[in-house]
């Protein structure tokens, strides 16, 4: 079968997943494209030779009886909306992170999945498919490195635009890292805490650059994270998960070696879709194939509540200096 999918939101990832799904993937063909901006959605088309309608209307689109499963990938803000509406269609439906730009907008989403019956909703949290963090699970849970006790990260980007103010480095940002670390552990958040060292004069006067994330799990694993994103050198993912009995490494990605005037070097990646490419691929198959067979997997809207909370537990301790407690709900049996 087929899944015939609308695509909400024709901007830079809402082309570049369309671009997957009909050059790369199986199984799935965008059939409908909508964005606020209809001249945008309708160049999207002609770029990738889509045989898909243009709608003026996500909501319109998500109604369409041609459309299977919808792509949301709009501005962080419409998200809550179009994923409310999907589900009321009773139509799979992959979501951009963040799942709602507030953790009571993710809780109606949650209300509304339940009540439904069934998992329709899969959240972009694709570093969950990218093969080094799968290593890194896989080590966490066949216990090789003993009880993890600290995690130590960095989330780097050359630079940011004038747009990217401070709270962007949590909710933008880190929100990546705090779904990931819950994933990891099988852990959730306890408290956070929020530094500022000594800013970079490459940062504009709107953000605060860099910050340094101090978190808590429930298990008392202790996480700090950096977060840089005025780097200038490129983009860069690290992670070290330091167990009783051992340290794991993400992997770097593959890169040649150069030895070439004097010097020995390898390059680094200048942005995310090139360091996430093979994840996001992963992420969109698994969407397609779980839309055919009724079955949705992978990161669920409880995750992107629960990293809603982490995420507004961070900006407040940016703002108050102080560390801040996190709470989470019980997780309902629904998300096993
Ligand atoms: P973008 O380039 O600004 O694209 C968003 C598109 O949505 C724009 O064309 C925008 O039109 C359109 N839009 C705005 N309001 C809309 C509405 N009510 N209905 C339909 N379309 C609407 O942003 P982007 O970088 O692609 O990001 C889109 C989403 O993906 C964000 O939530 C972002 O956080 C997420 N994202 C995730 C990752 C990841 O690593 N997983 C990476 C990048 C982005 P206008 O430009 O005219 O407003």
């Amino acid at each position: 079968m087929t899944v015939r999918i609308g695509v909400i939101g024709t901007g830079m990832i809402g082309e570049e997943h369309s671009r997957r799904i009909t050059q790369q993937l199986t199984g799935g063909e965008i059939v409908a494209v909508s964005d606020v901006n209809v001249e945008q959605a309708s160049t999207v088309v002609d770029r990738l030779k889509l045989d898909a309608k243009v709608y003026e209307s996500g909501l319109e689109l998500i109604k369409a009886d041609n459309v299977d499963a919808v792509l949301v990938t709009s501005w962080g803000p419409t998200h809550e909306e179009y994923v409310l509406a999907a589900i009321a269609a009773g139509k799979s439906v992959f979501c951009e992170k963040p799942l709602a730009t507030t953790a009571e907008g993710c809780r109606h989403i949650i209300d509304a999945e339940i009540e439904a019956g069934r998992r329709l909703v899969q959240v972009g949290f694709m570093r969950r498919f990218d093969s080094g963090y799968k290593l890194m699970k896989e080590a966490i849970d066949t216990n090789r490195l003993g009880e993890p006790l600290m995690v130590h990260a960095a989330h780097r980007n050359p630079e940011v635009p004038e747009r990217y103010v401070t709270p962007m480095a949590i909710h933008d940002t880190l929100i990546h890292e705090l779904d990931t670390f819950r994933w990891l552990l099988d852990d959730d958040y306890a408290s956070a805490q929020v530094i500022f060292p000594r800013k970079t004069r490459h940062a504009h006067s709107k953000v605060e650059d860099p910050q340094m994330i101090l978190l808590e799990t429930t298990q008392g694993v202790r996480i700090d994270v950096e977060v840089f994103v005025n780097c200038q050198y490129g983009y860069d993912i690290q992670c070290d998960v330091v167990g009783e009995d051992g340290i794991a490494r993400l992997p770097e990605p593959q890169s040649l070696i150069f030895r070439q005037a004097g010097q020995r070097y390898n390059e680094i990646l200048q942005d995310w879709k090139k360091r996430f490419g093979e994840a996001f691929d992963v992420e969109l198959q698994a969407f397609i194939d779980g839309a055919a067979a009724g079955e949705i997997c992978g990161p669920s809207s409880w995750d992107g509540y629960a990293a809603a909370i982490a995420s507004d537990a961070c900006v407040k301790a940016q703002e108050s200096g102080q560390i801040e407690a996190i709470e989470m709900p019980e997780r309902p049996a629904f998300y096993g």
